[in-house]
């Protein structure tokens, strides 16, 4: 089969068949065809293929008949290169022939005999070469474990027996433990010889206390020693007595192959790679991966069906991973809690990335977050990193790469905590505690053991000094990259350990805590069930989501707050609004919404006081009463000193501080600091609301209009993106017949944030629909309105004028 054959065209670049990977345009379908997946693929389907053209299915033999026997009787044919029997049950067999001629010769035979057995001689069958993707993290596979797991677990009779026996059961056993650190020290001895002084030290979840059966060996490979070493054996060969160290070792030839203080980390690890493959018996399946955060060498040790990296910059993980042990020592209840959470974020597909990198959280960062949660126990469970810093001794004091990596070698120099929770109610505390957590505003701080506004964080370049570190440790050059989640490194303090993670498993994080919350609440999580059905872990565990209730028919559109993508000026207004920045935010994106219903839509507005939020409509009074109270409390949480009001304004928007109206666009109505909060409420509060009329399909069509509009250089529209899509539906309007009868709708906007991540959410709702268009035009809506929002958004200026690009 040729490699054109593999590669089809489609809508968004083309898909490779048999790699079954997409690649986006020529220039990456190049480097994959070239790449070494496409190129061992190809490798083994050649073989194969070849295999199949020489070879033919041999039936109707018995497992008396041996390898040689048939090799023997088909030698006839032609010579025979392999003979493969099916190793199960031994009735049938492959016989591969050097030359395809043999084939003919074999199969115009009209009876075949050998040891009395009549033998049926076919074809072989022409199978399609597929690539079957590994799948580590297959639910069947979990779900098989929990199968195993519950009835023991249901016989239990408390959660804490459960979290115990959930420990017992994943933790690594001795034998593995011993297995491993022989590993270790065999690679030891193996790699000293190559590179002189240098040790192999393991870190992670092999030496961490929280250890799985499977988990991978990492370790690091330090050449501190060796660079000395090197330096010293070459200041020596310019002497007498050359390439002779002092305690007479001669300098290896692979150190004279590479300068470990210029080498870069790739070549090294190529190095490595090569020892791994050539000396270290049952490594197999080595490669380096060199454009990995931090590069690394990737092996599998065949007896132990164990997957190993070796890293060379990595102490500060060799640190990090003294620190989870020293809590892990401190207190006993956090082992239970974190093999608890890390299977239970397995299970919910939170944690635990396929092949190491991707959008989910991985062990590290989930083991933070529940050391974290520890910290802000009432009273705490475990101390925080700075507390650790002062009980150390002048002995334990550890700089690494500039940062201050100082606590006690020992957990006795810590105090035991007050804290006498159960680890039921811990388990259930860390669901809450999460549940409720505002990550849009946070960024998580193990250091200090309390979460640091984000705000401090929003402004590039700015109060650089703003983390204080003592003289001995780093300033800063580098800030975190913010996201989604922001938990930062408790000693690498510009690292957020979450940054792979994005919106949505954030969001799924959020919402399984929530979930889990209140299942925590109910009796099943509580008691044993006497009538012998699941309860406590056994359902918390439930991969199905059965108690996630899913609201489908919910008309909503999300706007999410991006910290990370918002343009220099709005950060630094955000930044300057401190606490308030939401609710500033906030403002902007209803402004937007407005702007786009009205001006690039073309829809009638009407103000909210005429909206039909009647007792027909789909939001309840209670819901209605939920967002007022959670804009206020929003308000009331983050106007720091603002004198907040909040009244109609003509549009029914929200008015706050200087009363001027949402729909204004104004930024101004930060709060000036210093004073308490204090909150004017005239009246009822109304929310941000439009009930909106739609005479024309101005959704349909869009894309070749505007495309007419840009070709045709007369009438193209000069200015913004914006006004080409104001354009596009004036287009419209005009060509197109008016809708029978028009379309309403209401559209109601809320701000969620306390308690989740920062959004704007609107929720839509038809109030006359007699066209049945209302479902099309939301599906437009969905993907329309987010982004043009952002655009005007980002981009609005005071003075009322959008500034963006045509393009
Ligand atoms: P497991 O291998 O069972 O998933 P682990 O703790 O070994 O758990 P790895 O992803 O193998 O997790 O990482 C190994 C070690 O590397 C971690 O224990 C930690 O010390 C360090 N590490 C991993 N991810 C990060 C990160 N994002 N930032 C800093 N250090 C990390
Ligand atoms: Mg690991």
């Amino acid at each position: 089969m040729s490699e054109h054959s593999d590669i089809k065209t489609t809508p968004g670049g083309f898909h490779c068949t048999l790699c079954n990977v997409s690649l986006p345009n020529s220039a990456s379908l190049d480097q994959h065809l070239k790449g070494k997946k496409h190129q061992t693929l190809s490798g083994v389907r050649a073989t194969r293929k070849t295999q199949e053209d020489h070879s033919v299915f041999v039936g109707g033999i018995n497992p008396d008949i041996s390898q040689t026997d048939l090799a023997e009787y088909f030698q006839q044919f032609g010579s025979v290169a392999d003979v493969i029997i099916d190793k199960d049950k031994g009735v049938y067999a492959i016989v591969q022939f050097s030359e395809t001629d043999s084939i003919q010769a074999a199969l115009s035979c009209i009876e075949h005999k050998l040891k009395g057995l009549k033998l049926r001689v076919k074809p072989r069958e022409k199978k399609n070469f597929k690539l079957i993707p590994k799948k580590k993290n297959d639910p069947k596979n979990l779900q098989q474990v929990l199968d195993r797991l519950k009835p023991d677990l249901c016989q239990l009779v408390s959660v804490n027996a459960q979290m115990q026996h959930v420990v017992e059961q994943f933790q690594l056993g001795e034998n593995e433990k011993n297995a491993r650190s022989l590993l270790v020290q065999l690679m030891q001895e193996i790699f000293v010889e190559f590179f002189p002084d240098s040790q192999i030290l393991p870190f992670g979840s092999s030496v961490n206390t929280f250890g799985i059966h499977s988990c991978d060996l990492d370790l690091f490979l330090d050449l501190e020693n060796t660079k000395v070493f090197q330096a010293h054996a070459k200041s020596t060969t310019e002497q007498p007595g050359e390439g002779v160290s002092d305690d007479g070792r001669s300098e290896d030839s692979i150190l004279s192959d590479i300068d470990l203080s210029t080498a870069t980390p790739a070549e090294v690890l190529d190095l490595v790679a090569m020892i791994l493959k050539r000396c270290v018996p049952s490594v197999h399946k080595v490669h380096v991966v060199s454009s990995a955060r931090l590069p690394v060498v990737k092996f599998h040790h065949r007896e132990l069906n164990l997957q190993g990296d070796i890293t060379i910059n990595n102490r500060l993980a060799v640190r990090n991973t003294r620190f989870l042990q020293l809590c892990s020592g401190i207190d006993e209840r956090l082992r239970p809690l974190v093999y608890t959470i890390r299977y239970w974020a397995k299970q919910k597909q939170l944690a635990g990335n396929p092949s190491g990198s991707g959008p989910l959280l991985n062990n590290y960062a989930l083991t933070l977050l529940i050391i974290f949660f520890l910290q802000n126990c009432e009273p705490p469970v475990l101390p925080t990193v700075d507390q650790l810093k002062d009980l150390a001794c002048e002995e334990e004091e550890c700089v690494i790469e500039g940062w201050n990596c100082t606590f006690p070698s020992q957990p006795i120099a810590v105090p035991p905590s007050k804290n006498t929770q159960q680890l039921c109610t811990l388990l259930a505390g860390f669901f809450s505690f999460y549940a409720n957590f505002d990550f849009a505003s946070s960024v998580i701080s193990v250091r200090e053991g309390r979460a640091l506004p984000i705000t401090d964080f929003l402004s590039q370049n700015k109060e650089d000094d703003a983390l204080q570190q003592d003289q001995s440790t780093k300033t800063h050059q580098q800030r975190p990259k913010l996201g989604p989640l922001n938990l930062l490194d408790p000693f690498e303090l510009s690292h957020n350990v979450a940054g792979n993670l994005n919106e949505r498993c954030q969001r799924s994080f959020q919402r399984e805590c929530q979930e889990a919350e209140k299942y925590c609440r109910s009796l099943q999580y509580q008691r044993k069930s006497t009538k012998g059905k699941s309860w406590g872990l056994v359902r918390l565990f439930s991969p199905d989501g059965e108690a996630t209730p899913c609201k489908t028919g919910q008309l909503t559109i999300s706007i999410p707050f991006k910290s990370a993508s918002l343009p220099e000026r709005l950060r630094d207004e955000l930044h300057a609004a401190g606490d308030g920045f939401r609710l500033l935010w906030f403002q902007r994106v209803c402004s937007a919404v407005e702007e786009v219903l009205k001006n690039v839509l073309k829809c009638h507005l009407a103000p909210s006081k005429d909206a039909v939020f009647g007792e027909d409509s789909s939001i309840s009074a209670e819901e209605m009463e939920t967002t007022q109270a959670s804009v206020i409390s929003s308000l009331s949480d983050s106007f720091d000193g603002a004198e907040a009001q909040i009244e109609a304004s003509p549009l029914g928007t929200v008015v706050i501080g200087g009363k001027r109206p949402l729909s204004s666009g104004s930024d101004a109505s930060v709060s000036p600091q210093g004073k308490k909060p204090r909150m004017a409420r005239r009246g009822k509060p109304e929310l941000p609301a439009w009930m909106c009329m739609q005479k024309h399909v101005v959704w349909a069509g869009r894309r070749k209009v505007k495309r007419e509009l840009i070709k045709d250089a007369d009438s193209r529209p000069e200015g913004s993106c914006v006004e080409l899509e104001s354009q596009v539906t004036a287009c419209i309007i005009e060509k197109e017949p008016e809708l029978k009868e028009p379309l309403q709708f209401n559209v109601q906007p809320q701000m969620l944030g306390g308690t989740e991540s920062t959004r704007a959410v609107l929720k839509l709702e038809p109030s006359s629909d007699k066209t049945g268009v209302f479902q099309d035009f939301f599906h437009f809506l969905e993907a329309f309105l987010p982004k043009m929002v952002e655009t005007l958004k980002l981009m609005y200026d005071p003075g009322g004028h959008d500034i963006c690009d045509p393009s």
